[in-house]
Parts: C-alpha cells; structure tokens; sequence
C-alpha cells in the first residue's frame, strides 16, 4: 500500500512531463517573476486531465474547466477576472447546487464569484486559497429574473449580511431562512468538506437552525464572508497530488470555537515588541515553492479555445455579448476592490 501510494505522484509526474513534452528551465518563471504574476496571466487551462496539486493555499491545477457564463439557474460575476475555472467536480457541483438553490426557493438561482485562475496558482488579488480549483464563492444575492449584463455583473455592488455600525450581527432585514437553508444545502453535499462563513452568520445558523444539525460543524466561521461564502471540495477520489486538509472537529462547532470570535482577540491589532527588529519584508511565492507539477502545469499547452474547455452538462451557454466582454485585467498596482466590513483579525482559529 505504501509502495503504490509512494510511486503514484512521481508516475503522475512523468506522465505530465510527457504529455505536455516541453523543456522547462529557461521559461519566464526562472527569472524569479512571482508565481501570482505568471498564474495571474494565464487565459486557458493546461490541457491535461484533471489533476489538483498540493493544497488550497499553495497549488495549482491542470485540466481545469470554465463553468459558462450563463445557465438555467446560474450566472457567474465578473467575467473580467476569469476566475470561472475549476475542478470538473466542483464545476458539476455548482450546477447541482444551483438547481437545488432554486428549488428551495434562491430566486432563479445562484450567482458565482470566484473560483480559480484557469491553471489554479496564486492570484494577484483577493484570495489566499482558490488555487486547485476545488473552492468557490457563492454571493448571498440570489440570481434575479433578468439575466445581469456582462457590465451588470462587473459592477453590482456586494450586499453584507452584517448590520452596519454593530459588531459581528447579522442583520435581520436582510437574512432570510432561505439563506440559512441555502447554506446548509452547499454543506450536504458529501464531496463538500467547508463552508466558510462570517462568524455571525455561523452564530445566527447555530442560534436559529432547527433542522438536522449534523452538517453545521462543516460551516466555519471566518473573517470576511459576509456578502458571499465559500464552498470547498475534499480532494476528488485518486487525485494523488491534492492534499487534503485536516478534518472538521466533530460536532455542530457552535462551541468556544465560535466563541472565540465575539472576543477582542482575534480583532485586536497585533502587540508591537519595542525590541523586535522589523520584520523583513516577506518574499512573494514563487513557482519553486510550489508543487513541482506546477511548472509543468504553467507550461503546457492549452485547449484551441476557451469553448472547448468550457463544462457541457446542464444546458450552460455563454451569450455572445458575455463572451466578447474583455475588461481590463487587474495587475499588482491596481487589485481588484475586495470588500471589507470587518477588520482582519490577527491570527486564525484553529480547524480554520
Ligand atoms: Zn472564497
């Protein structure tokens, strides 16, 4: 068992090597360019088949797949950041989930942030994770009837769950049991192994559900998530290179786990030691720091065109005016706005 599970990964490896049959070593990623930059600047998927590759902080993925644009119970936002690709699990999952949305009543269904770069990697803005493909953020704003414009769907404001001026609540006025329901359904799927959430929306799931309490303990509390949240995959069954993260603790987690959160700690801003030499200023990651398979993943070929990597199963189309919009991609110097309500706290809880 250990010899078959030591082997996989180097086999996979070579196996990758000799699909995509390209030289690595005097591309741009030896020059020392961050890997944001260059998974940043990625437009199509490496054509391979769809492999994960180290974890969700720090990986990369090939044969990636784009959600459309547009489907009978979807639409996904901000085209401009062509964040649409993923895991063809997780792009199977959204469309599930979409359906089951709107039959619990989510409007005409649901609209979707980000999900990957079209190789996975870091990003040049917004997110830490979201770099294999297996996570997606999912707006707390249902689809309206009318299908958003390309520009509708650049622009539209986030809605925060919270009440403005008052610490960590939800606001009544705006959360709805559709929501909570909405939230907990993301949270049944098996293959789901987070959800993460604001840590008042998880408070007010804790305080209010009355259902079956046996998936809560998937739905983390963390900072931000307030205006969206955040599904995540467990590694997909024989995706050798994944690495899967540690398991929720048991039970609903609406325990000192969340108490935590309503205490000044994680809020205040980090104690200064007068003696500390300032710290250096930290390295952007770079491609070596990641998986090995991620160079290959940076290097190889891509589909002919974005279509043929696109997912066909569930009556996705991409109208034309949607697939002709090109804005303006972020860079380093101007990041795309990230909301922020809350303040970031100074250090994680643990089972983050
Ligand atoms: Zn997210």
């Amino acid at each position: 068992m250990t010899t078959t599970r030591g082997s996989r990964p180097i086999a996979t490896a070579l196996m990758l090597a000799a699909a995509f049959a390209t030289v690595i070593g005097d591309t741009a990623f030896a020059e020392g360019r961050p890997a944001k930059e260059l998974f940043g600047g990625m437009a199509l998927p490496a054509k391979a088949a769809p492999s994960p590759y180290g974890s969700y902080a720090k990986g990369c993925i090939a044969g990636a797949v784009a959600i459309p644009t547009d489907g009978p119970t979807w639409q996904a936002m901000r085209l401009s950041r062509n964040r649409r690709w993923g895991h063809p699990q997780m792009i199977a999952l959204l469309e599930r989930f979409s359906r089951d949305a709107v039959q619990l009543g989510w409007g005409s269904g649901i609209l979707i942030g980000d999900i990957s770069q079209p190789r996975g990697g870091p990003m040049l803005s917004g997110h830490a994770s979201h770099q294999i493909g297996l996570d997606a953020d999912i707006w707390f704003t249902p689809k309206p009837a009318s299908p958003l414009s390309p520009q509708q769907r650049e622009d539209m404001p986030f809605t925060s769950m919270l009440q403005k001026n008052k610490f960590l609540t939800v606001d009544r006025r705006l959360w709805t049991n559709t929501h909570a329901q909405v939230v907990v359904q993301a949270a049944s799927y098996p293959q789901v192994e987070r959800i993460f959430v604001n840590p008042a929306i998880k408070k007010k799931l804790c305080d209010t559900w009355t259902g079956d309490r046996s998936v809560l303990g998937k739905i983390r509390p963390i900072y931000g998530h307030d205006a969206h949240f955040h599904i995540r995959m467990r590694c997909p069954e024989g995706a050798t290179g994944c690495k899967p993260q540690a398991a929720v603790p048991p039970g609903d987690g609406c325990d000192k786990s969340l108490a935590w959160w309503f205490t000044k700690e994680p809020w205040a801003a980090p104690k200064k030691d007068p003696n500390a030499k300032p710290a250096p200023k930290p390295r952007a990651m770079q491609v070596s720091d990641l998986p090995k398979a991620c160079a290959m993943v940076l290097d190889a070929r891509g589909p002919s065109s974005e279509l043929e990597a696109t997912y066909q199963a569930s009556g996705g189309f991409m109208p034309t005016t949607a697939s002709a919009f090109v804005a303006p991609a972020a860079t380093a110097d101007q990041p795309f706005e990230i909301p922020a309500v809350v303040p970031v706290p100074a250090a994680r809880p643990a089972g983050w």
